[in-house]
């Protein structure tokens, strides 16, 4: 049997996405003694490859005004990149007169004057939206389509990659003990990857929380649910124009965004329940001006939009974590829909130094 070795060390970081990259990056400039534990690097951010271009299929772009940009000092990563050009499509107006649940996302957003943003909500979430309460993402449709919404730039792709993945890269962010974790003793704070013990003092935990209380052999009291994002990568044979983002509006209509990370890129996100097998492309190539695109790769997220449960019980399990020594940072970590410019960075910074 090959004996366990055993490390102390003040603040351990577990995932391997940009939350985990960003946190243990913030950890060492507070102490020395951080380590990093996770699996495949790069989570959403992982680069994809097709012949000789790299870039990344999901369009995750940091916001220009947000403290995490000029903390990170992402200007460094951001010298070519052009700002985000979004453009609607198509009509939302022909929702206007749907029926929904009181209390459900809709009627929340309807309340607000937010036409567009119920008619992104239903193609992100389906009849979710409508049927039953939303209450953990409320929060971001208020803050990205409310009437007092800040006005973001959000800042594009750099030769196909999101600013962030350039950071990470120009950082050589990765995790100090690649693998699965087999273990988490929490009330010992003890964390077990391969035949490595590591007891901490802080764990910031950078992984799905359902997969984090699963690991720490907790059963969950609560119903954990999410929403899901297809897409489909292709190769269009004319150029495009990188970095804008095409939101289709009309609710028949079964895109739900197309973005080009690379000039020759095309993806295309789907509306909820819509699969690319049963779509008619026609309308999307015209629109684009492109006359043929061939199809390279369909992709799935299964876990993109934390829908459930409720806020109220999430706070609980997040606080009985909190006392127990774990901070939960980024979207799926703290079931919240967030991005990464929201995440409070300050509080996480102030757990390392406490
Ligand atoms: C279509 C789309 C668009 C988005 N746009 C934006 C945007 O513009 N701006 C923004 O900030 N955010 C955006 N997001 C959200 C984005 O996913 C997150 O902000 C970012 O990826 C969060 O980083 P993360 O490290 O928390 O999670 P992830 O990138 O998902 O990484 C999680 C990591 O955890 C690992 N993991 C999972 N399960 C386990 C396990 N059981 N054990 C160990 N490791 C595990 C995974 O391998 C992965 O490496 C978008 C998401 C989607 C789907």
């Amino acid at each position: 049997m090959v004996p366990q070795t055993a490390v102390r060390v003040n603040v351990c970081v577990f995932g391997s996405g940009p939350a985990a990259a960003i946190s243990a990056w913030m950890a060492r400039q507070a102490t020395s003694s951080v380590l990093w534990v996770g699996g495949e690097w790069g989570g959403l951010l992982r680069p994809f490859r097709h012949g000789c271009a790299t870039f990344n299929p999901f369009p995750v772009f940091p916001v220009r005004e947000s403290p995490v940009y000029h903390r990170l000092g992402l200007h460094q990563y951001a010298a070519d990149a052009s700002d985000v050009q979004a453009h609607e499509w198509g009509d939302w107006r022909d929702k206007a007169d749907a029926t929904w649940l009181p209390k459900s996302l809709l009627a929340y957003q309807a309340a607000q004057g937010a036409g567009r943003g119920m008619a992104r909500s239903l193609k992100l979430f389906g009849p979710k939206a409508g049927e039953r309460p939303l209450p953990l993402v409320q929060a971001k449709f208020t803050a990205h389509y409310g009437p007092e919404r800040p006005q973001w730039t959000r800042v594009g792709y750099v030769k196909g990659l999101s600013v962030y993945t350039h950071w990470m890269l120009g950082t050589s962010s990765r995790p100090d003990i690649h693998g699965a974790v087999s273990r988490l003793d929490l009330p010992r704070r003890v964390l077990s990857i391969g035949d490595v013990d590591i007891a901490y003092d802080l764990l910031i935990a950078c992984v799905p929380l359902p997969d984090l209380l699963k690991v720490a052999g907790m059963v969950p009291q609560l119903a954990f649910d999410s929403g899901e994002a297809r897409f489909s990568v292709f190769c269009a044979a004319e150029f495009t124009v990188a970095n804008h983002l095409l939101y289709d509006d009309r609710s028949d209509s079964p895109f739900y965004r197309v973005f080009v990370p690379l000039e020759q890129y095309v993806i295309v996100q789907f509306a909820a329940g819509r699969t690319p097998e049963s779509v008619d492309y026609t309308r999307l190539w015209e629109k684009f001006g492109v006359r043929m695109a061939n199809w390279v790769a369909d992709l799935h997220v299964p876990t993109a939009y934390p829908l459930g449960p409720d806020g109220a019980a999430i706070e609980t399990t997040r606080s009985d974590l909190r006392a127990l020594g774990v901070v939960l940072c980024g979207r799926l970590a703290e079931w919240r829909y967030i991005d990464l410019h929201e995440v409070d960075w300050g509080a996480i910074r102030a757990a390392v130094e406490h």
